[in-house]
């Protein structure tokens, strides 16, 4: 047994109903197998029993795990949250949303892999994890301060504590509330703010003082100077993106010139990749690629300019708790609802004036006061749950009727997370085979295996843009694609599982053969500091098995079926521009993608006319368990 290294030995279990709190071993849930964040998550939830409510149901768990190398020196303070997604639609999945900061590694040194909250309060509380000394404690005080407010509160009262928490928009239960960190790091996607809302938990404060006990440090420090030396680990183009996310260059200078304080990021992690800026009147905060939602969606360098209206979208949204990525959808929502097609009207939206949509030709789309006055109106109504937006806009565009519907589609192309990037055919499978938007690996196909042949080549799969051609312009190869979703997708499940930020764990960061491929690099650090001796294929299989469970979560509590694995019908018929780039360079051939997708199930030894994991497959990858039980449930093919 070697769980006394790398992992903290104790996951958290706070039943809010009952007030009770138990500790119980991490080696309960097969950890040497699942090892931490997304696998622990499933795995816990699979002995839950994968409950079969709602996503406000006093029973639908939140869980929060880290993983073995979380709290040591590196990229690694993050943590993943899963739980039923109140975001999803039509119906509501078990999925995941990642976070980082502090909060990963404070839990860790306070001795804890994972915290599991169950039931509802009877009125609004806080959990306070400070080493051993645990507490649900009132929160009545804090309900109603938005989230920057909700966490100096905190961090005045418990010095040097770590905070999560939710705003007014998780309170009043928006299926577009997150869950955010004192430095802006916020699980976004899933709607998880309601969930915590919907539990009467306004915030988990988390202050730790002890230590990851590491196997072999020697190794582990070897380790990490190798990847030093490699360079990319410290100074990637992402995290340099990060920095300074703006669309228009014009404003990336000025905001850089004049606002940016610093960086901030998550602990211990080398590079910090969110830029800290502070504009007089608006706010200080961080920021992060898609927290400039306002000025993505708005589209042009005239919106770019109104920097004071684009910092005070980002500002506003965190501080309210709304998800970013959802408000890209909404305002693309707007121009096709109201711009493009006119069958509806701002009115609809509860809305006096959209600049974006209405005032164009202005200099900035009508200046500061204009930019203010409409995100007061929209973020205010989003978070009180009086704009028809405030379920997410899947749920409003239901109300609108079919057309609108339709509409939305276009924009939200799977399970009602909004397009991210879907830019060829394997990400096209990746988003029909998950329960969520599948972004924090879609950087692989694009930037990983998208740009550099030779980087694919070396990983066994297909890859490469048209010769010549930019980001963009991925080819649409269906031939053998499905390797590539298969390794993206058990990468995705390693790198969400030890934790490894995404920006420090992709193909193209390590391709250095034969001694820095990535499975082997991690494998190496795993076994480094959990003494666990892992290779890369066992490691591998590992990352395989978190998927089958996941899929088989899928499929024991949402009946999920090859018929499910679906994308928007307009994918095969035309080109969709609700971005830019557009989703995809030209339409889906629908023959093609059947047969790459039943390639997909082949090469994951499912069943090829349901798309669900079989007996002998689960059993190879030690799941016997899992196996019996949906055989039990009669879903095992
Ligand atoms: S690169 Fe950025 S997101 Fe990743 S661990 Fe470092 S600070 Fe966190």
């Amino acid at each position: 047994m070697t769980a006394s290294y790398g992992w903290a030995g104790k996951v958290l279990w706070v039943d809010l109903t009952s007030g009770k709190i138990t500790k119980v071993p991490t080696s309960d849930f097969e950890i040497e197998k699942y090892i931490g964040g997304v696998g622990l998550n499933s795995r816990i939830f699979w002995e839950l029993g994968c409950p079969k409510v709602d996503a406000f149901h006093p029973d639908s768990p939140l869980i929060l795990s880290v993983g073995p190398l979380t709290g040591t020196s590196g990229p690694f303070s993050r943590a993943t949250i899963s739980a039923i997604a109140p975001q999803c639609y039509p119906d509501e999945l078990f999925t995941y949303s990642g976070f980082g900061g502090k909060f990963p590694s404070e839990l860790k040194y306070a001795g804890y892999d994972g915290i599991v909250v169950v039931g509802k309060a009877e009125k609004p509380v806080y959990l306070s994890i400070l080493d051993d000394e645990v507490e649900i404690k009132d929160a009545r005080n804090l309900w109603g301060f938005d989230t920057f407010e909700t966490q100096q509160r905190l961090m005045d009262s418990h010095p040097k504590a770590s905070v999560l928490t939710i705003g007014p928009a998780g309170e009043n239960l928006s299926r577009m509330a997150i869950i955010i960190n004192e430095t802006s790091g916020a699980a976004g996607q899933g709607g998880y703010g309601a969930v915590m809302g919907s539990k009467n938990l306004k915030a988990i404060v988390t202050r730790g003082t002890g230590t990851v006990k590491i196997a072999r440090p020697d190794d582990f420090m070897k380790l990490l100077s190798q990847r030093k030396e490699a360079g990319e680990w410290v100074a990637g183009p992402r995290q340099l993106w990060g920095r300074y996310p703006q669309k228009s260059e014009k404003v990336k200078v000025q905001m850089a010139k004049d606002y940016l304080k610093g960086f901030t990021g998550c602990y211990a992690c080398p590079y910090q990749c969110h830029g800290v800026y502070d504009i007089p009147g608006i706010g200080k905060g961080a920021q992060l690629c898609n927290d400039n939602w306002y000025q993505y969606s708005s589209g042009n360098d005239a919106m770019g300019e109104s920097i004071k209206g684009m910092w005070e979208g980002n500002i506003l949204s965190q501080k309210l708790g709304i998800n970013n990525f959802e408000l890209v959808g909404v305002m693309l929502f707007f121009y096709r609802t109201i711009k493009e097609t006119g069958i509806l009207t701002k009115e609809d939206f509860g809305l006096s004036s959209i600049p974006a949509v209405e005032r164009r030709k202005e200099p900035e789309f009508g200046g500061t006061q204009a930019h203010h006055e409409f995100l007061e109106e929209l973020l205010g109504g989003i978070a009180d749950g009086t704009s028809p937006l405030s379920q997410g806009v899947a749920r409003a565009a239901e109300q609108f009727g079919d057309r609108a519907l339709e509409l939305y589609k276009s924009i939200f192309p799977a399970w009602g997370h909004r397009s991210h990037h879907i830019r060829g055919v394997g990400e096209a499978l990746h988003w029909a085979t998950d329960s969520r938007d599948p972004f924090n690996s879609c950087h692989d196909y694009v930037s990983g295996f998208g740009i550099h042949p030779e980087v694919a080549e070396w990983f066994g799969v297909p890859g490469g843009y048209l010769e010549g051609e930019s980001e963009g312009k991925h080819q649409n190869i269906y031939q053998g694609i499905e390797r590539e979703t298969v390794w993206v997708q058990n990468q995705q499940c390693l790198r969400n599982s030890l934790l490894i930020c995404e920006f420090a764990s992709s193909p193209e960061l390590f391709f250095h053969p034969p001694e820095m491929d990535v499975r082997i690099f991690e494998s190496q650090l795993l076994s480094a500091i959990t003494g666990m001796d892992m290779n890369a294929d066992e490691l591998w299989k590992t990352g395989e098995r978190i998927w089958n469970l996941r899929r088989s979560i899928m499929v024991l509590r949402e009946n999920r079926h090859k018929n499910d694995d679906t994308l928007y019908p307009d994918m095969f018929k035309e080109v969709i521009k609700v971005h830019s780039p557009e989703l995809l360079p030209e339409p889906l051939d629908a023959a093609q993608w059947e047969t790459t997708r039943d390639s997909y199930y082949e090469l994951r030894g499912w069943n090829v006319d349901t798309g669900r994991p079989t007996r002998s497959k689960l059993e190879e990858l030690g799941m016997k368990d899992v196996a019996d039980k949906l055989q039990s449930a009669e879903k095992l093919d």
